[in-house]
């Protein structure tokens, strides 16, 4: 198992049967999560203790490709975790913040058409250790980013593969791995989940983690575009998932975000735009438009520059607070949709 699985009393049991002396275990804890540091750069240990923690307590992370773009401020990894788990990872690095963008399944089975992830269907969840292991990955890459950015991990989006509230257990997990002060320390308010609006778990992450932030990924503001677009729609309808987000909101007093693809054609009209601004109104949300990413097994389009500025004007215009995403990463498919678990050798696993 994973030493990242284990919280810091589980690993003071673990060492003590070892016969080490007590202070150990928040040494090799401080090590793993906030120096973010392999055991081989644990200098501060003795030989022996490195040695036998690689062998009885491995990290189980294997690093399959990296790949960058933006100039080294776009990092990909594809990860083998837990020895059977191949996923994909995101650090980005901006002026002002790096964010890390995790993946929480192996695949996904809310089957969205346009999303890379969604044409591979579930394979696996991952585990709470597995989730946070990602983290501390982009921490160790934060340093090699660009000296236009702060060069360290300040944010952590559950933005990768899979749907984070499909697998709540280990997704909230992960969460308190990283905001243990002990332990990653990164603070609530540095994290957001993102869900495609897997309802009934979004009050239990408001009552177990109110400063954490919600986006919810919405791509059409009717029904009827929305059962088409986002199959998850038929089981959770925009009323019901508006309700949720309405009552997340009233619970956490912190504004949702919400994320629209633009997709040529289909949900770029001035019709949803107007829907789509009553429905942010409602939920005091911010909209961030993200020009859809070109994936394999779909053969929609981005919409072009001009209609997503329409676009935007209008909901500007509705007195909505609207940004366009600065798209990261397409060349090595790691923007919005790309990720999936591709390598050349197809080490795509799943549990047997
Ligand atoms: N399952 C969760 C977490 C994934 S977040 C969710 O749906 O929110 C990934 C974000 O990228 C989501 O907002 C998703 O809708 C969006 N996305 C998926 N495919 C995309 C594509 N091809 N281009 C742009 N954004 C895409």
């Amino acid at each position: 198992m994973s030493v990242y699985e284990l919280s810091l009393p589980t690993l003071a049991e673990r060492l003590d049967a070892w016969g080490e002396p007590r202070f150990r275990a928040r040494q090799v804890f401080d090590g793993l999560w906030r120096r973010a540091a392999t055991y081989d750069e644990m200098t501060d240990l003795p030989a022996s203790l490195r040695g036998r923690l690689a062998e009885e307590l491995p990290t189980g992370v294997e690093v399959l490709d990296e790949r960058t773009a933006d100039g080294g401020a776009t990092r990909k990894a594809l990860l083998r975790l837990g020895d059977r788990h191949v996923i994909e990872t995101v650090v980005m690095g901006y002026r002002d913040r790096v964010t890390g963008c995790i993946s929480t399944q192996v695949g996904c089975a809310m089957a969205c058409g346009f999303c890379a992830t969604g044409q591979m269907g579930l394979l696996n969840n991952l585990t709470a250790g597995e989730i946070a292991a990602q983290a501390v990955w982009g921490r160790r890459q934060a340093a090699r980013l660009p000296a236009s950015t702060p060069r360290r991990l300040t944010n952590i989006v559950f933005m990768g593969m899979g749907e984070p509230l499909a697998n709540e257990r280990h997704v909230f997990g992960a969460i308190e791995r990283l905001t243990d002060p002990a332990g990653f320390g990164l603070g609530d308010r540095h994290i957001t989940v993102s869900t495609v609006g897997v309802v009934p778990p979004i009050a239990r992450l408001a009552e177990r983690f109110p400063q954490v932030g919600l986006a919810v990924s919405l791509h059409a503001a009717d029904d009827e575009l929305r059962n088409e677009l986002v199959p998850a729609n038929r089981l959770w309808s925009l009323a019901v998932l508006e309700d949720a987000v309405a009552a997340w909101h009233a619970k956490t007093h912190r504004r949702p975000s919400i994320e629209w693809a633009m997709i040529d054609g289909v949900n770029d009209t001035d019709d949803q735009a107007s829907k789509l601004a009553v429905i942010a109104h409602r939920l005091a949300a911010h909209v961030n438009l993200i020009p859809l990413n070109p994936t394999p097994g779909s053969p929609a389009v981005a919409s072009p520059p001009g209609r997503v500025r329409r676009f935007a004007a209008r909901l500007s215009d509705a007195g909505v607070n609207v940004t366009v995403r600065n798209t990261r990463g397409r060349d090595i498919e790691a923007a919005c949709g790309q990720l999936r678990s591709v390598s050349p050798s197809s080490s795509l696993t799943a549990t047997p």
